[in-house]
């Protein structure tokens, strides 16, 4: 039986690539010296692509160059990235992987906060530049005595809310439906969810129904203690007022995973004191990001074995 051919859009993780390669031809797409002309020798043979959101957006426009293609598998929880209407009219499955990220993403965002609140990669560089001599690095707001707002409390800010019981936080929710299994008060707007607490933590999937539901009211709502961490999508926030907000200190400080145009991260962001910033890693580390390329692997194994992946996105369902 001839192997299935995948095209792997952009770089990822070698446990994916290598685990594609034992029962499919794979194709990187990354490293053709003209991908434009590779798409159209090989893209009718295309019947898989596996991407992440390194690669710009799967849309419409590669779909049509792939006409056999069945499966997209997406590397990440969030797929933002990938034109999921446009693949369901075309009845093409699309597939993330959620759920082996949740608990490290979560660790990540509790570690995001706690460093922005006590400013702990500030110390790190007052220590580092010798200033530590000259006087004690100046006190740092706290976590103590807050009311954390979890925007978004899926898979993940579920576990987020977990460990934060731990700190003795009092905690609430935003989405767009109040879960009655959740005894977290739950606020029917982000604007509400902020006016209710002082510490707001993003993780909400990114997408055109969330972008900007961070803005400057929502900013404002939480006040000049108020702290804002984003491990969601950089699209999610007003990054403008963002900045403004942190500039004339609106509010107090903000921890971030996630930008608007990744890798670009705006310089008036990068000379705030008040901004702990990070590339975007909180599924990065080695144990986590192996398991999502294995789940990604493990989608278009099961899909062409079977005719079943394992994690299909909502809205490209598959009878069962
Ligand atoms: P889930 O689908 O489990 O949860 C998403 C939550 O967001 C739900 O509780 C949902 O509640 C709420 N939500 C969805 N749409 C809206 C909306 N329009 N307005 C308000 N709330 C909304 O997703 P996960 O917890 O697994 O992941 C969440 C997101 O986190 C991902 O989509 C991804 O973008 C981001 N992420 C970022 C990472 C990083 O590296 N920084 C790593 C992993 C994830 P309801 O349906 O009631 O609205």
């Amino acid at each position: 039986m001839t192997r299935p051919e995948i095209l792997v859009t952009s770089p990822m993780h070698a446990a994916a690539l290598g685990k594609m390669a034992e029962t499919f031809t794979v194709h990187r797409l990354w490293e053709q010296p003209d991908p434009a002309a590779f798409l159209q020798s090989h893209g009718a043979r295309i019947r898989g692509v596996a991407t992440s959101t390194l690669y710009g957006r799967i849309d419409d426009a590669l779909f049509a160059r792939l006409p056999a293609l069945e499966i997209v598998a997406s590397f990440g929880v969030g797929y933002d990235n990938v034109d999921v209407a446009a693949a369901a009219a075309r009845g093409i499955v699309v597939t993330n992987t959620p759920g082996v990220l949740d608990a490290e993403v979560a660790d990540f965002a509790i570690g995001l906060l706690l460093a922005t609140i006590r400013r702990l990669p500030q110390a790190d560089r007052f220590l580092r530049a010798g200033q530590w001599p000259d006087g004690a690095f100046a006190l740092s707001p706290t976590l103590r005595g807050r009311t954390v707002g979890i925007l978004g409390l899926g898979g993940i800010g579920k576990q987020i809310a977990r460990r934060l019981e731990g700190f003795d936080v009092a905690i609430a929710y935003h989405g767009r439906t109040k879960q009655a299994a959740v005894r977290y008060p739950w606020y029917a707007s982000p604007l509400e969810l902020a006016q209710a607490c002082d510490t707001l933590i993003a993780i909400v999937p990114g997408g055109a129904a969330t972008r900007h539901i961070v803005n400057a009211e929502v900013l404002a709502a939480l006040g000049a203690n108020g702290v804002l961490v984003n491990v969601a999508r950089g699209s999610v926030v007003d990054e403008d007022a963002l900045i403004a907000a942190l500039q004339d200190r609106t509010i107090l400080a903000a921890g971030l995973d996630v930008y608007e145009d990744e890798p670009h991260v705006p310089p008036a962001l990068l000379d705030l004191p008040n901004a702990v910033v990070m590339p975007h890693i909180a599924s990065a580390s080695e144990a986590t990001r192996s398991a999502m390329a294995r789940l990604v692997a493990d989608n278009l194994i099961a899909w062409f074995a079977e005719g079943r992946p394992l994690t299909a996105v909502p809205e490209t369902p598959v009878a069962k």
